[in-house]
């Protein structure tokens, strides 16, 4: 099923026709949970990794101060909480079994050794030929996204690693694919999700538009009750290219550490596809409601949060995809 991102409530290029050359595209990528395979576009999904390159492992140093959980410790408790959560009709008490709430109780005493290897996890697949703002290296056309899920400085999340291939160099794919055995938070460990890329039109932060622009759409805010920021500007979700959002820190300069160059934004990994508003909601998931709850929960798909709720932004350099990528959290 396709995804459609409701049309925007106003044109803000038609109010502002100075804005209209600031429009950029960016692909939203619409994870939902499915069985996605090692050729597919996905969130959590089975990597193409040619059998002969080693699996990364994290080098950086880790503090292991969170809640360390255990990979198929959460999977299980995901299962049970699915299965109790499809069987509860709104508006009435959880229809958990008391056979699932031992295995729950059981599950939370699962002791999980923070001093295991910090193998990488499988994050995310993207194929160029489905992601249509994923610009990547001459000849290469996928992108994999891994992570260690624990936490790094200096943002306390997890640390990214991007790997560019050409899918055809991949003859002989690694047929089971290594991942860590511990997480510091459950929160770290996607749903495999495929995708349902589409291209949206976004204008920039606030804060970098031209002259004297953003105080005029300020004051249009007051009377028109539109907010530019929410509804206008960056979209929701994942998504790939488009412009960063700095809305927890206040803008600052995401310059590549071996060239200096100002990095382009790659992607982001969000915590949630929408908001209360609904604004973002695509209309193909704003009805009909089940009678019964889901999990994971529609707005939430991928069941990843950074920080509180935040989301991870990847950034690379325009002048070389061997120059180290930067990350901010926002
Ligand atoms: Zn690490
Ligand atoms: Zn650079």
């Amino acid at each position: 099923m396709t995804r459609t991102t409701p049309p925007r409530p106003v044109d803000i290029a038609a109010v502002f026709p100075e804005i209209a050359p600031l429009a950029r595209t960016a692909t939203r990528l619409h994870p939902r949970p499915g069985t996605p395979g090692v050729h597919d576009s996905s969130i959590g999904g089975p990597l193409l990794w040619p059998s002969d390159e080693p699996w990364p492992v994290c080098g950086e140093s880790h503090e292991n101060g969170g809640d360390f959980t255990r990979l198929d410790v959460e999977r299980r408790r995901r299962r049970i909480l699915s299965a109790a959560w499809g069987r509860t009709r709104k508006g009435e008490q959880f229809a958990i079994t008391p056979e699932e709430r031992a295995e729950l109780d059981r599950l939370d005493k699962e002791y999980a050794d923070p001093d295991t290897p910090a193998t990488m996890l499988a994050v995310a697949q993207l194929f160029m030929r489905e992601v249509p703002d994923l610009v990547g290296p001459p000849g290469a056309d996928v992108l994999q996204l891994l992570w260690c899920p624990r936490d790094h400085g200096p943002h306390y999340c997890p640390s990214p690693v991007l790997r560019w291939r050409r899918s055809a160099d991949v003859t002989d794919v690694l047929a089971e694919q290594p991942e860590p055995d511990v997480m510091e938070y459950d929160t770290y460990l996607p749903v495999p999700c495929v995708l349902h890329p589409e291209q949206v039109v976004e204008y920039p932060y606030a804060d970098f538009l031209p002259g004297d622009l953003e105080e005029r759409i300020r004051t249009w805010e007051e009377s028109s009750g539109y907010d530019y920021f929410s509804e206008l500007s960056i979209a929701d979700g994942w998504k790939v290219g488009g412009y960063a959002a700095w809305n927890l820190t206040d803008p600052y300069p995401m310059l590549c550490d071996d060239c200096g160059a100002d990095m382009d934004l790659l992607v982001k990994v969000d915590s949630g596809e929408w908001d209360g508003a609904e604004s973002w909601r695509p209309l193909e998931d704003a009805g009909p409601e089940s009678e019964f709850h889901e999990h994971p929960n529609r707005s939430e798909p991928t069941q990843i949060t950074i920080g509180r709720g935040y989301a991870l932004w990847i950034f690379t350099c325009p002048v070389s995809f061997d120059h180290p990528h930067g990350v901010s959290m926002q």
